[in-house]
């Protein structure tokens, strides 16, 4: 009866957060347990910034923000270990050294130096939560991720190797477990056939908790977070906010399509196809009952449910000569996309332009455009809010584009998407 939890960067960002993760951990530490972590706050975010700095060549920034983020790291294990020969100080520290060479390392492009320099995060806190836990009295075995994920070599966003990660993770994982170990590992994080490391993409940790629940047959996946539940809409822009005691995998694939951050996309599927329940565990109530996630529809419609992206860019990609944007052409631009690596997020076709929405990312975008200039005429608008509601009703709408100029509309009968900027 295998559990599998994970815990996100945003409940350990500091030592009270691993303490209470360790407290969590101990409570179910007498079933079978696998316990997949990510970096610690805000770390991913860090490690990107430091990655900037080191490709661009800004040296001063390099250092400083590589010492300030050794520094919050070093902040945690010294709040969290009093007793110096058990602190997990010196490993950590060795890390820190190897990350330090990374980026100084040339590379051959731009997403494998991502992957080799990010995934730092999730090795150091995998490091300070193992020691942590034995500290505490938890027997624990710490399997690194990037020994058990296997992936294609597609840097930043790769595929999982469902054939070789399943025998990897059976053969490594059962033992320890059969030994009563708790087993620790780290989310997002994974290698290539040739040992490259790979990453998942961003928040991905919640879909290698779901690799881990799929090839062990879990009987349950808990997310662990810091709201009480799933909400119909984030409690930070929505007074009306409310818990969802019950969705279908069905529902939860549409939510995490469009954006709701609390479940990576990706992560659904391979629970659905062996009809494992996922959980979303409120982290300060942990015996208060948390959100279902599972194989049955009864209750999809019974509240709305927004999702807010913001940051979003509209291209208006536009024949040159009136022409009309015909397949042939969707096939190239589509091309395109795929080799900048941007997801899109809505678009809409017309007789001489095709109009597509997007992430906002200042780099992508650029080199899209270069790609596209030549055979197209572009025009684009920043600064946008991709708005989907789901069993949406007039008087919703209504309330929610009041005051807003609507770019793009896009209505099924149960989603409805708007594109919107405050005018
Ligand atoms: N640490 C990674 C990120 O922040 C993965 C995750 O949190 O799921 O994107
Ligand atoms: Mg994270």
């Amino acid at each position: 009866m295998t559990k599998v939890f994970k815990f996100g960067g945003a409940l350990m960002k500091d030592a009270t957060g691993i303490g209470r993760v360790a407290g969590i951990v101990a409570d179910f530490s007498h079933e079978p347990l696998v316990v997949v972590v990510s970096a610690l706050g805000k770390t991913t975010n860090a490690l990107e910034n430091l990655l900037r700095f080191a490709l661009t060549g800004e040296t001063e920034q390099l250092r400083t923000a590589f010492e300030d983020l050794k520094q919050f790291h070093s902040n945690i294990v010294s709040a969290l270990f009093s007793d110096d020969t058990q602190s997990p100080a010196a490993a950590v520290e060795k890390e820190f050294d190897k990350l330090w060479d990374a980026l100084q390392t040339p590379y051959a492009d731009r997403y494998e130096a991502y992957d080799r320099v990010v995934c730092f995060g999730e090795e150091f806190s995998g490091i300070i939560l193992e020691s942590y836990l034995k500290n505490t009295g938890i027997a624990v075995s710490l399997l690194s991720a990037r020994c058990l994920i296997v992936t294609d070599s597609n840097h930043t966003d790769a595929s999982v190797n469902w054939e070789l990660t399943g025998k990897t993770i059976l053969s490594r994982v059962l033992p320890a477990l059969d030994e009563k170990k708790v087993v620790l590992t780290q989310g997002f994080i994974g290698s290539d056939l040739q040992g490259r490391p790979t990453t998942l993409g961003r928040e991905g940790s919640d879909f290698t908790a779901a690799i881990f629940a799929s090839v062990l047959g879990a009987d349950e996946l808990s997310i662990w977070k810091d709201v009480p539940g799933l909400m119909n809409c984030d409690p930070k822009r929505f007074e009306q906010a409310e818990k969802l005691p019950l969705i279908s995998y069905h529902e939860a694939i549409e939510l995490a399509f469009y954006g709701a951050s609390v479940i990576h996309p990706k992560t659904i599927q391979p629970l659905q196809l062996k009809n494992i329940p996922l959980k979303v565990r409120p982290f300060h109530q942990p015996d208060s009952e948390p959100s279902l996630i599972a194989d049955d529809t009864s209750r999809d419609s019974e509240k709305h449910k927004i999702i807010v992206k913001d940051k979003q860019v509209l291209l208006s990609i536009g024949s040159r000569n009136l022409s009309f944007i015909a397949e042939g052409n969707l096939t190239g631009i589509f091309e395109a996309f795929s080799k900048n690596k941007i997801h899109i997020n809505l678009m809409q076709h017309s007789a001489v332009s095709f109009s597509v929405c997007f992430n906002h990312d200042a780099d992508k975008l650029k080199a899209l455009m270069a790609d596209l200039k030549n055979d197209y005429l572009l025009k684009y608008n920043t600064g946008l809010q991709l708005l989907t509601i789901r069993h949406y009703n007039d008087e919703l709408i209504e309330s929610l584009t009041t005051g807003k100029k609507i770019y793009l509309e896009q209505k099924s009968r149960v989603t409805m998407q708007l594109l919107v900027k405050d005018s």
